[in-house]
């Protein structure tokens, strides 16, 4: 015992704390409150489910004290405390996954904000924004010996032997200058703000105690100062009131101090179920998307508790992982509390309560939708990309989530806010007379895929299509259809796959074609020759009606989108070659024909170079594409 060393990362977290992390200070008392209840909790849940800890009797509160100077502040709790051990590892020498990517969020802004500092699991380390100093007296359940941690935030801290009366944690301040002087934590009024505003629905009581200057009947002061306990948090379980006595303010709060977060939720879903399954739920939609959704350890976002006891909140199965982003609580009537942690998720009563917050959830989307366009393409911009991982894991909604997923659209785009997007009803609603599908094209730049050479032929008709231009895209488009509409099951399409064109025949022109087959049957077989390297087949176009090639995929390949996407993420992608479709009608394809029996190699391989750029692919060799521009233009001039 004695000094100790702080691991690197936490060091560098205590360095930033100290010295960058500059708006929000406040929620410091936040998170210490936080750990407070978390403790209070695990002990609650010991007492009830843990033959040790039965005998047990304690009744949960929380204390923050200023001191009489003004200059300590102590959170104290009868939790269930830390060992030796878990003292050294939550505080000093195991950084949480959470620490690196803290601080790589943070980024280079000059003004930090420490608001998130939670979601990162490193909220203990927030004291340090307002303290030069911090001490932990801690003494666990059914242990003997108390612990004592110190720290000034420098290199290292001290861990020894101490007394403590009772299991449970105090947590001392020592503030600093800024937050007895500019920041002023070091007053009753301030603190009981910070309280009410952060942690007004933490469950157990939070007692905020100071001293006051005594005045007497003629107002003068008086010399010592009074003591003052109360209550500073309503400390009910909000989700258990009736939704008619919760005011807007007060479901804020309470997802303030659920996420750790100042932003607001785009919508409040407040279930009661009654009958055969007795459950409250409350979900939040944050408004901005957690910071770690798309992480493979992001945190999962919702908390089950048993009877108002609170159970787990480190289970991602509560909801199916698309759903990760919902934030809220889940209080069961029916589960028993002594329910293991590991095999909830077999657990027959949470896989109901699970199945019915799904569709409460899609409903409520649904009705966001129907209800207030504006605001529902808010959720679009965060969650689109969730929803659309949902039609590619979750086949049971897939009707729901069809109706919920917006898409830019060759008639949306460059408009702005909600005309800027499109449901695939609305898409349906504007088919031309007799289409038979939907059409969508993928890629990664909207306004170049708008100008895509593929969609030339659609556009001649009329056709609409659907702009696909998120990464995600390339992975489900062929998972998007068929679409219910009119009661008809109406197929999408993507316009790059080579089996996209048969709505584009003409019956007048099938005879033409034919013929122009075989006219250009010799150009055909010698380009196939030239590019047989490169390309799958080569083939005369329906769909061109101005650009002289592009290039498709075959209906069964993994589009070339996605075999990019696959070799940027490090990925081997298995090599496909795309079919080359030339447009006969192009002066510069008649030419070609024209030339069949000469040297065409560079303007063949141009010709298929143009097409892949066109479709924003990247040229394998641009050195010899320029070098074939070249000799052209050598010849040209
Ligand atoms: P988080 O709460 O997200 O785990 P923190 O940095 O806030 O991250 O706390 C780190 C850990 O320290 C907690 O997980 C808990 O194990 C321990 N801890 C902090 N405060 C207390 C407390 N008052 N009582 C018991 N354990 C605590
Ligand atoms: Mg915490």
């Amino acid at each position: 015992m004695g000094k100790r060393k702080f691991k690197t990362e936490v060091k560098q977290i205590l360095d930033l704390v100290i010295h960058s992390l500059y708006s929000n200070r406040e929620i410091f008392l936040r998170e210490l409150i936080s750990n407070s209840s978390d403790a209070i909790d695990k002990l609650k849940y010991l007492t009830l489910t843990d033959e040790a800890h039965k005998g047990l009797n304690f009744s949960p509160e929380i204390e923050v004290t200023l001191s009489e100077d003004g200059k300590q502040l102590q959170i104290v709790d009868n939790g269930i405390g830390m060992n030796e051990n878990e003292l050294n590892e939550n505080l000093g020498t195991i950084a949480s996954s959470g620490t690196k990517k803290f601080l790589s969020s943070l980024g280079d802004s000059q003004k930090k904000d420490s608001n998130l500092i939670g979601q990162f699991g490193v909220g203990f380390y927030s004291a340090f924004m307002v303290a030069d100093k911090v001490e932990v007296l801690t003494k666990k359940a059914l242990s003997d010996t108390a612990y004592f941690w110190l720290s000034d935030g420098s290199e290292e801290y001290t861990l020894k032997e101490a007394e403590r009366e009772g299991h449970g944690t105090t947590v001392t301040l020592y503030f600093n200058e800024d937050a007895q002087g500019s920041e002023g934590f070091n007053t009753r009024w301030s603190l009981e703000r910070i309280i009410q505003k952060y942690s007004n629905h933490v469950a157990f009581p939070i007692y905020l105690t100071s001293y006051q200057d005594e005045y007497d009947e003629e107002g003068k002061k008086k010399d010592g100062k009074e003591c003052k306990r109360e209550q500073s948090n309503s400390a009910s379980a909000l989700w258990k009131r009736s939704k008619s006595e919760i005011s807007e303010e007060e479901y804020k709060e309470f997802f303030h101090s659920l996420a750790h977060d100042t932003c607001d939720s785009l919508q409040t879903i407040h279930t009661k179920a009654e009958g055969t399954l007795e459950y409250t739920s409350l979900f939040f939609t944050p408004e901005k998307a957690p910071f770690d959704m798309y992480q493979a350890d992001y945190r999962s976002g919702l908390k089950l508790y048993v009877r108002r006891i609170f159970i787990s909140d480190d289970n991602r199965e509560f909801l199916p992982v698309y759903l990760r982003f919902v934030r809220g609580i889940i209080d069961s009537e029916d589960l028993p509390l002594n329910v293991s942690r590991e095999i909830l998720q077999q657990n027959k009563i949470l896989q109901q309560i699970r199945k019915a917050s799904v569709k409460k959830l899609l409903s409520e989307f649904a009705n966001l939708a129907r209800n207030d366009k504006e605001k529902y393409i808010k959720f679009i911009e965060q969650y689109n990309r969730a929803l659309k991982e949902g039609l590619y894991s979750d086949h049971e909604h897939r009707e729901e989530l069809q109706q919920l997923v917006r898409f830019r659209s060759t008639a949306t785009i460059g408009k702005e806010g909600a005309g800027g997007w499109t449901s695939l009803e609305e898409y349906c609603l504007r088919m031309k007379e007799g289409q038979q599908s939907i059409y969508y094209i993928t890629g990664h730049k909207a306004e170049q895929m708008a100008n895509s050479p593929l969609l030339e032929a659609y556009k001649k008709k009329g056709f609409e299509v659907l702009i696909l231009d998120d990464e995600i895209d390339g992975i489900i488009a062929a998972q998007l259809g068929p679409y219910k509409h009119d009661e008809k099951h109406i197929p999408i399409k993507g316009v790059n796959l080579a089996d996209s064109t048969d709505e584009l025949k003409d019956e007048e022109n099938e005879e033409e074609q034919e013929s122009k087959s075989k006219e250009y049957s010799k150009l055909l077989e010698k380009l196939k020759e030239i590019l047989k390297d490169d390309v799958k087949d080569v083939k005369l176009s329906r769909r061109l009606t101005e650009s002289p090639a592009c290039v498709v995929d075959d209906r069964n390949d993994p589009g070339a989108q996605l075999q990019q996407m696959m070799q940027a993420m490090g990925q081997e992608a298995p090599p496909t070659k795309p079919i080359l479709e030339i447009n006969s009608d192009h002066a510069i394809v008649r030419k070609l024909h024209d030339k069949v029996d000469q040297d065409i190699s560079d303007a063949a391989h141009l010709l298929l170079e143009q097409a892949l750029l066109a479709a924003g692919l990247v040229i394998s060799d641009p050195l010899a594409m320029s070098k074939r521009i070249s000799r052209l233009m050598e010849q040209g001039f």
